[in-house]
């Protein structure tokens, strides 16, 4: 196992996504800073989507500008269509990241069309990317470990669309659980298979903790090698499109198992902690999880 990790945090997209407070752009930004203080490297910190669908991103430029002037961090953004990739290319995102569902009926609830209809839009983002320079287009793939509409998604298509995902020329693939239906054995046999069909390609994982088996899950991705995770300070998160969803895994707990298993996360596990505290205060009223705060990291 080699010892250094990417984690990504993703609760400012993620993670605002279903909660009832709006946070004003200046907030946001300060979150932003304080996290890449503490040694973040890569942050969603936006979804470029329509603002009658998330209104909470009405100022995705805004953040997005602001967020590139930070030192070290490559900030990143999430976009359902190519309308929203061409708002983040000229707000001068340098990664973006497409999603779609594997399941066709979450796909449809998210974005209104089919996997398919979602994979021929892709080609235009990444011709969109070629006539430009320096942008990343990863591919996250929602549900590729079960949908709460369709529930078993089979691995094969998933595997498949990885496939066509690599030979269209992305620049990283994100298997998503959005819904935290993966279970350990399920995972470290979906990213061995995927491994085997895309070669060298980067992969990363987001984990949903619905069903407390997030962490396992990391375990379960590292084993298969998986080197890049996405997680949510406080636990925050959910699809708003995905009956039962819930929450990321916990951003400090995840550090505090990399810490754990001697694996770089280039993180301070005690200064994020101060960030956590923080973002209740930022977040009133709104319920945050994570197992770390109350008891504090193991004293030996
Ligand atoms: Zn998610």
């Amino acid at each position: 196992m080699t010892d250094r990790v990417i984690l990504r945090e993703v609760g400012l997209r993620d993670g605002l996504q279903l909660i009832k407070s709006r946070l004003n752009t200046a907030i946001k930004l300060s979150w932003i800073r304080a996290q890449a203080e503490v040694g973040f490297t890569e942050i969603e910190v936006t979804s470029f989507v329509p603002i009658s669908v998330l209104p909470q991103f009405a100022d995705a430029t805004a953040v997005l500008v602001d967020a590139q002037k930070i030192g070290n961090l490559l900030p990143s953004v999430l976009v359902p269509n190519l309308r929203g990739a061409v708002m983040a290319m000229d707000a001068g995102a340098r990664k973006i990241t497409f999603v779609l569902s594997v399941s066709d009926a979450h796909n449809r609830a998210n974005v209104r069309k089919s996997t398919d209809d979602s994979l021929a839009m892709l080609r235009d983002v990444l011709a969109e990317r070629d006539n430009r320079q320096n942008i990343k287009i990863a591919t996250a793939l929602a549900t590729s470990f079960g949908c709460s509409i369709e529930g078993a998604v089979p691995e094969a298509r998933v595997i498949q669309i990885a496939e066509i995902l690599a030979s269209q020329g992305v620049d990283e693939i994100n298997l998503a659980d959005t819904v935290g239906y993966g279970d350990p054995v399920q995972v470290g046999r979906i990213f061995k298979d995927v491994r085997k069909a895309v070669g060298e390609l980067p992969l990363a994982a987001h984990f949903h903790d619905t069903r407390g088996l997030g962490l396992a899950n990391v375990m379960a991705a590292l084993d298969a090698g998986v080197r890049r995770f996405d997680s949510a300070l406080g636990g925050l998160g959910g699809c708003p499109f995905a009956p039962g969803a819930s929450g990321n895994i916990a951003t400090e707990d995840t550090v505090h198992l990399f810490d754990r298993l001697g694996i770089d996360s280039g993180v301070d596990l005690g200064a994020l902690l101060k960030v956590r505290h923080q973002l209740a205060e930022w977040l009133p009223g709104e319920k945050l999880e994570g197992r770390l705060l109350g008891a504090g990291p193991a004293d030996r």
